[in-house]
């Protein structure tokens, strides 16, 4: 079938709930993806945030198939090697102690979500604990992690959420400390906000907010699906700020594109909170995605790769900055690393299209913003490239 017989077929047969690029990407190799009809574009997306080394990695994929052939599926209720490996590097990664896999970054919300409840609820027995959000943050599509997400116009049409969540303004504390009380268990927000607008939380907002926890008992829980995974040049974007979460959330880059993600948490929360029997999953850290985990955070250590989103995106932010410069309709440029976003006084869809049709995938975060989250082995060279054919769409 030809690529519109494809994409006729696609409406007809899946729920409309994205608005598809008109596009059937068929394969890729490094930062280049290749449509049906043999046509090449230059990833500045990445899969959302997902394929930090690029399509067609070599020892990754050799690792994956190796684990297919080997055991794809047990159950949690078995140990496997994969998992325990990740696991492992995991722990090393986050400077924290307990680990649970996920299938998804919702989910490793949704675990995040009932760690707090449960820690709050071995302290006092209440069943009403509060939790504090931000405005304009994302977390993901199921319930509780929609019930936390501050953009209203998801949660609306679903209403009611899961209850007793509170909004405050990013980088504003004392929004955050006037909604707190002795009901509230957990401050929640991404260390950067990706789909939000690309808001990095500034060092005074976050030190504070930590100060403001230890206090009072209350679990910093940050959410580092977008951000984590040395999107921003560290392995998890609270590093640059030298403070450390209760419990950190991850998925996206993870896997690379196997579906996995996690909660990891303290030695002092995994210890007072969730037991055997309060939370499971059947696929969640299985041999398969677990190898995959484990083959990426192995390739994070061998590789030196956060050097180069730390050369190279300051290369690309530089870039942007010029772009701004020349083009009055562009009021901001914000971001660390390999997440950056320029904003627009007008949406920007038909920009994306453009870029689309000459062979540069792009995406936005809300209606006015490109969203920059390339893979992260993307090259100078391939910064120039992106540059050149933006600013004939621009
Ligand atoms: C993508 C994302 C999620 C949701 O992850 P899914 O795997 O799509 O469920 C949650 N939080 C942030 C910050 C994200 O970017």
């Amino acid at each position: 079938m030809k690529m519109q017989e494809y994409i006729e077929e696609a409406e007809s047969a899946l729920l409309h709930t994205y608005n598809r690029y008109p596009v059937v990407f068929d394969h890729g190799d490094g930062v280049r993806l290749y449509d049906l009809d043999g046509k090449e574009y230059l990833d500045f997306v990445a899969g959302i945030s997902v394929f930090a080394f690029g399509y067609n990695n070599k020892e990754y994929n050799d690792a994956l198939k190796a684990q297919i052939d080997k055991i794809i599926h047990t159950s949690n209720y078995y140990y496997n090697v994969p998992a325990i490996e990740a696991a492992k590097k995991l722990k090393k990664a986050t400077g924290l102690d307990r680990v649970f896999f996920t299938n998804s970054g919702a989910e490793a919300i949704e675990g995040a979500i009932k760690t707090a409840r449960k820690y709050a609820y071995l302290k006092d027995g209440r069943t009403d604990h509060e939790i504090i959000a931000m405005e304009h943050s994302f977390h993901g599509r199921t319930m509780g992690a929609l019930s936390v997400t501050g953009n209203p116009k998801y949660r609306e049409a679903f209403e009611p959420g899961i209850g007793n969540i509170k909004f405050a303004k990013m980088n504003d504390y004392e929004s955050v400390e006037k909604l707190v009380n002795d009901k509230t268990c957990a401050i929640l927000f991404e260390t950067v906000q990706g789909e939000g607008g690309i808001y990095p939380a500034t060092e005074e907002f976050i030190t504070k907010i930590r100060k403001l926890c230890d206090e009072k008992d209350i679990l910093l829980i940050l959410d580092e699906i977008q951000c984590g995974m040395g999107r921003t040049g560290y392995m998890f974007a609270w590093q640059k700020y030298g403070i450390k979460p209760d419990v950190c959330t991850v998925a996206k880059a993870l896997g690379c594109g196997v579906p996995i993600g996690a909660f990891v948490m303290s030695e002092k929360v995994g210890a007072h909170s969730l037991v055997a029997g309060d939370h499971g999953t059947t696929y969640g850290g299985n041999p398969l995605a677990a190898a995959a985990a484990d083959k990426v955070l192995s390739m994070y250590e061998s590789t030196g790769i956060l050097d180069n989103v730390k050369n190279v995106g300051a290369y690309l932010y530089e870039e942007l900055d010029k772009i701004m410069k020349e083009h009055d309709d562009i009021i901001d440029h914000r971001g660390l690393g390999f997440l950056q976003g320029l904003e627009f006084d007008h949406p920007v869809g038909d920009i994306i299209n453009r870029a689309l049709s000459k062979g540069l995938v792009l995406i936005n975060a809300g209606t006015n913003i490109i969203r920059f989250v390339p893979p992260l082995v993307i090259s100078k060279a391939d910064v120039d490239e992106m540059i050149g054919i933006l600013k004939d769409c621009l």
